[in-house]
């Protein structure tokens, strides 16, 4: 069966001292509540992870991630930061191909491609994310949009790589914007994603993978979309900064 995931991502929000808080608050709350197959997983910026990395070590089913690697193993990188350090301050998780580090930060599908390999080596799982923009979506394009993402950064690996990559769909015109796909639309390309996944991997590869949703979910609509067949959890940024919002969106796998 596969895994039911909420991972919370920060972006570039709270100082050390808030994000340290509200990590706790988190912790505190959700511990009881995340149950079975399910796994949070808080995704902060570089500063908190060490920190955040310790409180979350009682609390099984809760789990660190960084929000982005450089590719390379170590080396003359200034303000970068390696797979192998974020592994050693005791995070699990890494998400890439955000849709902000496309857009602002030039990663290039092979860019990607490179930093999945380079999380995978050092045992990272990535939360690899996909999906389209505005303009893709009215012209009816996003499942072209989708699959190249999927074949030019992901479907390099092997099976057995495969096997650690939590994906998620999201789509650019529903980040940071209150705008959010209707259960419908994502399911649609949730079970695209599925498909698209069978054919390349085998279909129980394609069972095994968790697909996250990403844009404006909130205790609102969280529960309408996690209750679509291809939908395994989210990836939340902005109510993910707010313990109780966290929560009950947590609290739709009970
Ligand atoms: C995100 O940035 O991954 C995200 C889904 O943001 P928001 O929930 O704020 O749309």
């Amino acid at each position: 069966m596969r895994k039911n995931i909420v991972a919370g991502n920060w972006k570039m929000n709270l100082g050390y001292e808030e994000g340290v808080s509200l990590f706790s608050e988190i912790v505190n709350m959700v511990k009881d509540e995340v149950i079975g197959n399910q796994e949070v997983v808080v995704c902060s910026p570089f500063i908190h992870l060490s920190s955040i990395a310790k409180l979350g070590a009682s609390a099984a089913n809760v789990h660190i991630g960084a929000q982005n690697i450089h590719q390379a193993e170590s080396g003359a990188y200034t303000g970068e930061v390696s797979a192998s350090q974020v592994k050693s301050v005791g995070a699990q998780y890494v998400i890439l191909g955000h849709s902000e580090r496309r857009a602002y930060f030039g990663e290039t599908d092979a860019i990607l491609a490179e930093k999945l390999n380079a999380a995978l080596k050092h045992g990272l799982k990535p939360i690899f994310c996909i999906g389209e923009t505005k303009e893709e979506r009215e012209s009816g394009r996003f499942f072209e949009v989708i699959k190249t993402q999927l074949e030019a950064g992901v479907f390099h690996l092997d099976q057995n790589d495969f096997a650690s990559v939590v994906l998620a769909y999201e789509p650019v015109w529903a980040i940071g914007t209150g705008l959010t796909a209707s259960p419908e639309q994502a399911q649609e390309v949730h079970a695209f994603i599925r498909e698209t996944i069978a054919k390349q991997y085998g279909a129980e590869a394609a069972e095994s993978t968790t697909i996250l949703y990403g844009g404006s979910a909130n205790p609102s609509n969280a529960s309408t979309l996690f209750a679509q067949k291809d939908i395994d959890g989210g990836l939340i940024g902005g109510a993910s900064l707010k313990s109780r919002d966290f929560l009950e969106i947590v609290k739709v796998f009970n």
